[in-house]
């Protein structure tokens, strides 16, 4: 089995798009096949040292970087096993990334629908956190279609974790107090009354088991949508805009607000000048009149908007909603800072004072902190990244950050909504859940991983694992 401990290499996982800082370890594993993961399990186990598994590592909270002990590197387990077109499914290995599963499905007219933004992110590391994208609006995040995995425990057992095994049967959810909120949520350990145990390793951020396996459902591709981006000149313009078209059948909805729009602008000059936010959604059918006229109600003219009709106009808008993550992680890089910004959700009601929170709070700081709010508007889930330009924003970006969570859960909404806690938000999930929904979770992860040796620090404290 392939094991390296050069530094330079190593350095290499050390990082995501979270900019945390001082993560090390001994030595990396590569394993070929599931053997050597279970090798390496057992040998990890009997000496007690840690292994943080390794995907893409796109994450944005730090969950594939290690503090000590070892990396389990998957990327060299990348096959699609078998995609049916049948049944439409697709069995793939945990490092098959979103791209090449795509450009496979392409080819037989299949789509897999959850679409995080980041297509180089591993299908595993998006089941370990997951992930949604922005057609997430109309099919749900990717535990939505994923119908089995296959783990691998500190233990070295394996097990494959099929739909319809209920928790019941695990008899774990005898001793839980919490419940996951039935929004957009990738918070802590998902349990609500009709989970089912892969429901529970969907999200669970690589601290129960190793994913070596994923099957996947899958849909016929669509060919006759159209994507839209429409500039308001004010953000009430947009956000009532937005909640009108959202009763209309889209796939996705999606917002920029007035920074996000000014981030843009050096890539984008072609942004109309006197833009206060922006709407961006993908429609399977619309009628082009009546959506002139929805838009004219909010004062905007469909010819001043961007319209996508054909692959290549379509692309380009696509790479244009993907450029907004990109060009605010390249802002906390130059500002050499972790990433402050909030992946927070809340029930459809309560989206409006949400806002207004935000907006209140944004507002009412003296200081140099940039900020862009944008985001997946159709579930109530906007990403606001605050950017700390000096020493002394940083702890305002805190503050406001852990403000937002309180004012979010007094809501019933979520800490995180598709990004995971990682190593960097346990705070926030204790807001949550609380002390006991924490330890209750800790009291899972011991269950699984009874030497507590994976991904040591992801969704809670490593010193609560003693
Ligand atoms: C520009 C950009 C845009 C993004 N947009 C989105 C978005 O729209 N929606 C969204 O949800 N996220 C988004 N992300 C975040 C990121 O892409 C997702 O969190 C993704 O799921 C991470 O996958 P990865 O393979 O890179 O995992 P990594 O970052 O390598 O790891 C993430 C976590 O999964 C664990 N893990 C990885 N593989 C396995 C495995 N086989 N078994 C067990 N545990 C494992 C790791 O230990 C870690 O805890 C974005 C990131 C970037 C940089």
């Amino acid at each position: 089995m392939l094991k390296k401990t050069d530094p330079a290499v190593i350095q290499s996982y050390l990082e995501d798009s979270s900019n945390l800082s001082g993560g090390f370890a001994d030595g990396l594993f590569l394993p070929e096949n599931e053997k050597e993961i279970i090798e390496i399990t057992k040998e990890c186990s009997s000496k007690a040292i840690p292994l943080t598994t390794s995907g893409g590592t796109t994450g944005t909270t730090g969950g594939c970087i290690p503090f000590g002990g070892w990396i389990l590197g998957t990327e060299k387990l990348n096959k699609i096993i078998d995609i049916n077109q049948k049944s439409k499914t697709a069995i793939v290995q945990p490092a098959v990334t979103l791209d090449a599963l795509d450009i496979e499905l392409k080819k037989l007219n299949l789509l897999y629908p959850p679409d995080p933004t980041e297509a180089t992110a591993f299908i595993g590391g998006t089941a370990a956190t997951n992930a949604s994208g922005s057609r997430s609006f109309k099919f749900g995040a990717t535990r939505n279609w994923i119908k089995r995995i296959k783990v691998i425990f500190s233990t070295g057992e394996t097990q494959n974790i099929e739909r319809g095994k209920l928790l019941a049967s695990k008899q774990i959810h005898n001793n839980l107090s919490y419940k996951t909120p039935n929004i957009k949520t990738s918070a802590g350990y998902y349990y609500n009354d009709n989970s089912d145990l892969i429901d529970l390793f969907i999200g669970s951020e690589g601290t129960l088991g190793i994913i070596t396996e994923i099957e996947v459902n899958l849909i016929n591709r669509f060919h006759d949508t159209f994507d839209i981006i429409a500039f308001f000149k004010t953000e009430k313009d947009a956000v009532d805009f937005a909640e009108q078209i959202k009763t209309s059948d889209i796939l996705t909805l999606e917002f920029f607000d007035h920074n996000s729009l000014g981030l843009l602008r050096p890539a984008y000059p072609q942004i109309p000048e006197n833009s206060g936010a922006a709407v961006y959604f993908e429609a399977e059918a619309l009628e082009l009149d009546q959506l002139a006229q929805m838009l004219e109600k909010h004062n905007v003219k469909l010819e001043e908007s961007w319209l996508g009709t054909n692959d290549k106009q379509k692309e380009e808008l696509r790479k244009f909603r993907h450029a907004m993550p990109e060009h605010i992680n390249e802002e906390f890089k130059k500002h050499n800072t972790i990433k402050y910004a909030s992946d927070i959700a809340v029930p459809d009601d309560k989206f409006r004072e949400m806002l207004n929170y935000y907006n209140s709070q944004l507002t009412s700081h003296n200081s140099q902190l940039f900020w862009v709010k944008f985001g997946h508007i159709g579930q109530n889930h906007l990403h606001v990244n605050l950017v700390p330009k000096t020493q002394n924003d940083i702890p305002i970006a805190k503050e406001t950050i852990l403000k937002f969570v309180k004012k979010a859960v007094s809501l019933g909404g979520t800490c995180s909504a598709e990004h995971g806690i990682g190593k960097i938000k346990h705070e926030y999930l204790q807001e949550m859940f609380g002390l006991k929904g924490i330890s209750e979770m800790v009291k899972i992860k011991k269950h699984f991983d009874p030497s507590r040796i994976l991904n040591q620090g992801n969704i809670f404290p490593r010193e609560l694992l003693k």
